[in-house]
């Protein structure tokens, strides 16, 4: 399946690849790019574009900036839209350090690390399929997102022509020419907002998948004169965005999560997996939902987690064990949203559900009926516990959950904390309409 150098030279020459577009994430989730004429593909395939690492957030300090991009080249791709003189392909990298070691501060370098201990523990496999919702939102004559839902008209019986709806099937299309299996693509709860869901993969091939989706998404939104958005509370008073993640894990090629014969058709494997993720759910809070918005989302009405719970039923608590059996037996974490860093978030519950299997503990048993109808005693006496309200209530439990810091290690970790820290900092200090609104008269 991965090309070798020679049939890439090969395929960019039949091709017409013009610009080769090199590709890794900072911690902020935010993809990164050096772009290099066709030219250089011999510098790219030979490890050689060096750039200046202390730019990126969350990389390093200028002392130690000079980095070297490694292409992964079974990440080959080539863009389906034209541009004017030819192609251009894309390879994600792993970031090295200039001494020829993995930079410890490249997200995806550190999933590699983390997946690595998972296999030295006997599994084969982290499977990921992510829900990734988001909203599209009118352009204005400049070009510049407004709040204008593109689909208020889709109500009516006799709306015009949905853009929202076209834009969808246009991404889908593209997604497809790049070898994405989209499994399905509907129209979420709140006007304007969408979700497309793809084929699960494997944790590293999960999370690039993620980020070429973003890329995606935006790219053909902007040809429908619309911005997408995956920030994860655009709008109060209507449902948030969510990227809900569907996980199992292999041996050998079978799903451990199932058991013919256990409770609900679940291997204990999978129970003690669920607890590990219950028991750092607060901490991973940090990682799923890593901006002062991603709160706004968690709150009661919208279909977003609140409480930490699972169900195997109701879809209102943080897990739900969806219904397939058999080897698509899978766990569905709901609180992650688009903003989160995917190579992140797959290291953080993969680590979280090793934990739990080494543990070998028993969750508390599940909650079948609606949470939010529960009284504060009648949910401590389920065992129930609230999700972090804010994102400094979240680094705080992140701060001191060792097992979701092993899971980034000591320097993204460092870096995740001062970066959110700012980010709190930042906002802590703006002074909103709403508190204008409440208090300019009354006091
Ligand atoms: N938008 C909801 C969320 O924030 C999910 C809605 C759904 O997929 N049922 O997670
Ligand atoms: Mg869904
Ligand atoms: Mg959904
Ligand atoms: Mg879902």
């Amino acid at each position: 399946k991965t090309l070798s150098k020679e049939e890439i030279k090969q395929i960019m020459q039949e091709e017409n690849v013009q610009f080769l577009r090199l590709m890794f994430t900072d911690i902020n989730g935010i993809i990164k790019n050096v772009e290099v004429p066709a030219s250089q593909v011999d510098k790219v395939l030979d490890n050689k574009i060096t750039f200046d690492g202390s730019s990126i957030d969350g990389f390093v300090r200028i002392e130690e900036s000079d980095m070297l991009l490694h292409p992964d080249l079974s990440t080959w791709l080539i863009f389906p839209w034209g541009v004017e003189h030819g192609k251009v392909a894309r390879l994600i990298c792993d970031v090295y350090l200039p001494d020829g070691t993995p930079f410890p501060g490249d997200p995806r370098n550190n999933l590699r690390r983390v997946l690595e201990q998972m296999r030295d523990k006997g599994f084969s496999d982290f499977n990921i399929g992510p829900e990734p919702e988001f909203f599209l939102f009118k352009l204005d004559d400049n070009n510049e997102p407004t709040l204008d839902l593109n689909d208020q008209g889709a109500y009516f019986d006799f709306a015009p022509v949905d853009l929202g709806e076209n834009c969808r099937r246009d991404i889908v299309l593209e997604l497809e020419k790049m070898g994405f299996e989209v499994e399905a693509s509907h129209h979420e709860v709140a006007p304007g907002q969408h979700e497309i869901d793809f084929r699960y993969a494997d944790a590293l091939e999960a999370a690039d998948r993620i980020q070429t989706f973003k890329l995606v998404v935006k790219t053909i939104a902007r040809k429908h004169g619309l911005h997408a958005t995956f920030m994860a509370k655009p709008l109060q008073g209507i449902n948030g965005s969510g990227m809900h993640m569907n996980m199992s894990l292999f041996r050998d090629g079978q799903n451990i999560f199932f058991d013919s014969q256990g409770e609900q058709q679940l291997s204990k494997e999978a129970y003690y997996f669920l607890n590990g993720v219950l028991n750092h759910a607060r901490a991973l809070t940090a990682l799923n939902n890593p901006t002062v918005n991603s709160y706004k989302r968690l709150v009661p009405g919208f279909e977003a987690p609140v409480y930490v719970a699972w169900s195997a039923r109701n879809r209102s608590p943080l897990i739900r064990i969806p219904s397939g059996r058999g080897n698509s037996t899978r766990i569905e974490f709901r609180s992650p949203d688009p903003t989160a860093n995917p190579y992140l978030v797959i290291a953080g519950i993969l680590m979280a559900g090793l934990d739990g299997l080494k543990e070998r503990q028993m969750p508390v048993h599940s909650v079948d009926r609606n949470i939010y109808s529960m009284s504060e005693t009648e949910r401590k006496a389920n065992g129930i516990t609230d999700l972090p309200s804010t994102l400094h209530n979240a680094v705080k439990a992140f701060k001191k959950d060792q097992v979701v810091l092993d899971a980034l290690g000591e320097h993204l970790a460092q870096s995740f904390v001062d970066s959110k820290d700012l980010e709190w900092a930042s906002y802590r200090q703006t002074v909103s309409d709403w508190e204008r609104e409440q208090y300019m008269q009354l006091y």
